[in-house]
């Protein structure tokens, strides 16, 4: 995909990128390694300095941050202004914690002293997605900084204003030169950089076919990586649920971030004591969505990303309803410039459709009936996926039934979804594995060494 910020409320082009030359991206992965052999000696309280100064950067900026996001791919302005604070919030936390979740551990053997050190791994390559283009960056950077890695950033084609302006805001909180750098490279460039000798490890959020092609690579070479893939959320409602809350929740679950969000809701069960009502407001409820541009502070949905994932959305909805699946309403793209689509429920999935085991990545629902808790837990486990889950019930037993019986990284009951600095986050299944944020999140590009002493 070539480089270039192209706003996908009007289709218009604002800027193009040439890739980085072999020779270019050689003196960054120069840069990289040689950063790392300082800044892993660097201690925590100067690396917390660094991280809340990004942290401040982020704060007073946010509003031309988040104008700059919702400029490359189209999400909500206010949701991009709440990205930015999100990402302060995360480079706060591990300026907080980071130290003491990497302290080392004691443990009592019979050795005279045996305990665990974390110590940073070297430079590590990052591949990030465009649909949370800062969130994503800084919820692996901070803990990566933090523990004394250096990072290379590849970002998403779409995002190279983004990229651009997180590396630079690194550098002015005070990050030594070299220590994070973004690379304009291509996907097709990903390859060579993971295989170089000064890359130790990698982390991929993006699709499954991008992870399976980086896994594939750093596998082959032995290099650690952390895959945060795609999801097909279920978002499960049962008799005893508050439906007005469960309706407005799940409106807001399938559209959020204009419906490209891994952890939105996209499945939606629903026990049929309720089903035909909550059907009945859901459809009502996706209808009145104000549509437009996502710079107005009205808009409660903008465009997809880019053209290609409108057109995809587009086939795989074609596919479900040849499928047999109904449309109670929506979709189609909407006919005015950029990359709009109709907020989109569909009902009746058949399990032979291809939709039905496929991430929808746009504001298309799908509806399932069910009989009770257990064909509601079959049927969100039938899912090559396994993000997270979203159970809506009043009933402790059931609560219990859904923690124990879902097959996710995540389950959020009577509550949407959502990721969390002091929570780990992660999925099982083809949503990936490793995990983000938290402690969990800070221990997974360091050497955990144990060390036993007579
Ligand atoms: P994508 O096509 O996989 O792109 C993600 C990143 O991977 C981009 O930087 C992309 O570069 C790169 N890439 C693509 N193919 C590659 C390959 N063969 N080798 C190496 N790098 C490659 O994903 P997307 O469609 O933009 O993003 C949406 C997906 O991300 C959805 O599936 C969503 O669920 C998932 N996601 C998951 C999480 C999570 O935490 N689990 C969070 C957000 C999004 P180019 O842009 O240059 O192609």
């Amino acid at each position: 995909m070539a480089i270039a910020s192209i706003n996908p409320a009007t289709g218009e082009r604002l800027r193009s990128f040439s890739a980085l030359t072999r020779e270019e991206v050689e003196v960054k992965l120069a840069r990289a390694a040689t950063a790392f052999q300082e800044w892993k000696n660097s201690g925590f309280a100067q690396r917390a300095a660094v991280l809340t100064r990004a942290a401040e950067i982020l704060e007073s900026e946010k509003r031309r941050l988040g104008a700059l996001m919702t400029r490359e791919m189209g999400k909500t302005f206010a949701s991009a202004v709440a990205e930015a604070e999100k990402c302060a919030l995360g480079c706060r936390y591990y300026a907080e914690h980071g130290e003491s979740q990497l302290a080392d551990e004691i443990i009592a053997t019979s050795a005279s002293r045996s305990f665990l050190k974390y110590q940073p791994l070297g430079v590590i390559l990052a591949v990030m997605p465009w649909n949370f283009p800062f969130w994503q960056v800084f919820r692996f950077a901070a803990p990566a900084l933090m523990a004394g890695n250096a990072a290379l950033l590849k970002h998403a084609s779409n995002v190279p204003q983004c990229a651009l302006a997180i590396e630079d805001i690194l550098n002015r909180a005070g990050l030594p030169e070299g220590v994070f750098q973004t690379l304009l490279v291509e996907a097709s460039g990903v390859e060579a950089i993971l295989k170089d000798n000064r890359v130790v490890a990698a982390t991929l959020t993006g699709s499954e076919p991008a992870g399976r092609s980086v896994a594939a690579t750093a596998g082959s070479l032995i290099k650690k990586t952390v895959l945060e893939l795609g999801g097909s959320d279920p978002f499960i409602v049962m008799p005893s649920a508050d439906l007005e809350q469960a309706v407005t929740a799940a409106v807001k679950g399938r559209t959020i971030n204009n419906g490209q969000s891994c952890i939105a809701s996209k499945r939606f069960i629903v026990a049929d004591s309720v089903y035909d009502e909550f059907e009945r407001k859901f459809c009502e409820a996706m209808q009145a969505l104000r549509v437009g541009d996502p710079m107005d502070e009205s808009t409660e949905l903008g465009p997809l990303a880019t053209e290609k994932l409108r057109d995809d959305l587009d086939a795989q909805v074609k596919e479900a309803l040849q499928s047999g699946a109904r449309i109670l309403t929506g979709g189609n793209p909407i006919d005015r410039p950029g990359y709009y689509f109709e907020p989109t429920v569909l009902a009746g999935i058949p399990r032979t459709s291809q939709a039905f085991y496929e991430e929808l990545f746009g504001p298309v629902a799908m509806l399932f009936r069910v009989r009770g808790i257990r064909e509601a837990i079959a049927v969100a486990n039938d899912s090559p996926f396994g993000l997270g889950a979203s159970v809506w019930t009043q009933d402790a037993g059931e609560q219990d039934e859904f923690i124990d019986g879902v097959e996710t990284g995540l389950v959020f009951v009577n509550a949407l979804v959502a990721s969390d600095p002091r929570l780990p986050f992660g999925g099982v299944k083809r949503s990936g594995y490793g995990r983000e944020l938290a402690a969990f999140g800070i221990r997974e590009f360091v050497n955990i060494k144990t060390i036993w002493m007579k």
